[in-house]
């Protein structure tokens, strides 16, 4: 039997740009969006048009230019949001309003102050406008995990009447457990009547570390669309994360019959771009993209890999566009690529260590056109002998830069005032953020 085709909603640019120190300017949001068609995924959120002039720009900006996928603007559900929304996705070759109104009774009682029939009267004439506007519009019952039962599923029969083609089931703050979540979007489908028609989507957080088995529940229930992020980012403890979501179906067909329309080589260059876009780096240990996600040190284990890379690897590197060991290195290569490089050559570097290796990395890198490994060896030596090779000149830098970074691709600066968490320290101590900035150009090369 053919597998279940899953759409991949990806909400990096809304939901993962509201969590701290994600947020992102419209030339970025622009690159992300153009590296989330290369990626595949079948909705762009670009963002909450209301929201302010930047968000409404960006979803313009991405509407006008990305084709491909369906484009999506959230709007709460009233007029002024739709309204402003659709005029930012107008311009859309398959634009998408999604709607959404908190139906939980904490949140009717002490957000929004409506009762739950004024709040089902809202959703119905909210999504009746958003239909009259734009053939494809998704609603989502914000808290939907502790909404009463029996009423969920009359706001979900509204909406679908009021002409939603998508409803959207949320975790808004990641309470659900995956067998509870599962049951939930069974009892939907078997429930409501006329849900046949629309696609049912799940939106997990990761509050309890559950948002992707809690999403794989849903798809195993039903639902056909997954709303996720690039490297997990979103509110608190961010979304599903959209790599994990690929990769279990690639992995496991056997267990998880489903099927997306990802380019699994472009997860990693995604994952890297947004880490590099927004400064706020990876966890070393994140499945799928992490540094060390294909890492093998324990000596039995580089033993295994050696025979046989699939005693310890259940994907390869390659199939999610982490570079191998054939990675040439040169002056289009950036940070995490070079210390990919050094952690295969059996270096591993805290972040001033590769920050000096990188530096001098990348004038050499001008001047020859691969990098080999005994050029990189000899920097790595003189960087622990502690003979230091001489700062470059600060007037050299941004050639340098520039080099490194291709003439071609456009790095926007980082702001100086980027925050540093204190975790960051290399010797594990609280640092003073701005002590960690000499200059711009110093700033520029710990977002590379
Ligand atoms: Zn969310």
């Amino acid at each position: 039997m053919e597998p279940a085709r899953i759409t991949i909603f990806d909400t990096t640019l809304r939901d993962g740009e509201q969590s701290p120190g994600c947020s992102m300017n419209v030339p970025e949001k622009l690159r992300m969006a153009h590296q989330l068609d290369r990626l595949g995924v079948d909705v762009i959120e670009a963002g909450f048009p209301i929201a302010s002039e930047g968000d409404f720009a960006a979803v313009q900006a991405i509407a006008a230019v990305i084709r491909r996928p369906i484009i999506a603007g959230l709007a709460r559900a009233c007029r002024p949001d739709i309204e402003r929304a659709w005029q930012a996705l107008k311009d859309a070759n398959r634009p998408r309003i999604h709607v959404f109104l908190a139906t939980s009774d904490i949140h009717l009682k002490y957000k929004l102050r409506i009762s739950r029939q004024q709040c089902l009267e809202q959703a119905r004439d909210a999504v009746r406008l958003a239909k009259s506007l734009c053939q494809d519009v998704e609603f989502s019952p914000e808290d939907a995990t502790r909404t009463d039962l029996e009423f969920l599923l009359q706001i979900v029969q509204a909406v679908v009447e009021a002409g939603a083609t998508t409803v959207n089931i949320p975790d808004t703050v990641g309470y659900s457990m995956p067998a509870e979540f599962g049951e939930l979007i069974q009892t939907i489908r078997q429930r409501v009547p006329g849900i046949e028609k629309v696609t049912i989507s799940a939106h997990c957080h990761n509050d309890l570390g559950l948002a992707v088995a809690n999403s794989l529940a849903a798809v195993a229930a039903g639902a056909r669309q997954v709303e996720c992020t690039i490297n997990g980012i979103g509110e608190r403890a961010g979304n599903a994360s959209l790599e994990e979501i690929v990769m279990a179906a690639r992995v496991r067909p056997d267990r998880y019959a489903y099927k997306t329309e990802v380019v699994s080589e472009q997860l990693f260059p995604a994952s890297q771009m947004l880490s590099e876009i927004t400064g706020v780096p990876v966890q070393p240990n994140k499945a799928i993209i992490g540094r060390n996600a294909f890492a093998h040190e324990a000596g039995i284990h580089q033993d295994g890999m050696l025979k046989n890379p699939l005693t310890y690897e259940i994907m390869t590197p390659h199939s999610v566009g982490v570079p191998d060991s054939t990675l040439v290195l040169g002056k289009h290569s950036g940070r995490h690529a070079l210390n990919l490089r050094c952690e295969q050559l059996g270096y591993q570097f805290e972040r001033r260590e590769l920050d000096e290796i990188y530096r001098n990395f990348v004038v050499l890198a001008d001047k020859i056109k691969h990098v080999e490994d005994h050029h990189l060896l000899e920097l790595i030596r003189e960087t622990h002998a502690g003979r230091r090779i001489p700062p470059t000149p600060v007037a050299d830098l941004p050639l340098a830069i520039a080099a490194a970074a291709g003439s071609g691709r456009d790095y926007p600066q980082k702001p100086l005032s980027f925050p540093l968490p204190a975790e960051f320290s290399p010797s594990g101590m609280p640092v003073n953020p701005m002590a960690e900035h000499h200059s711009e150009q110093e700033d520029y090369l710990w977002g590379v």
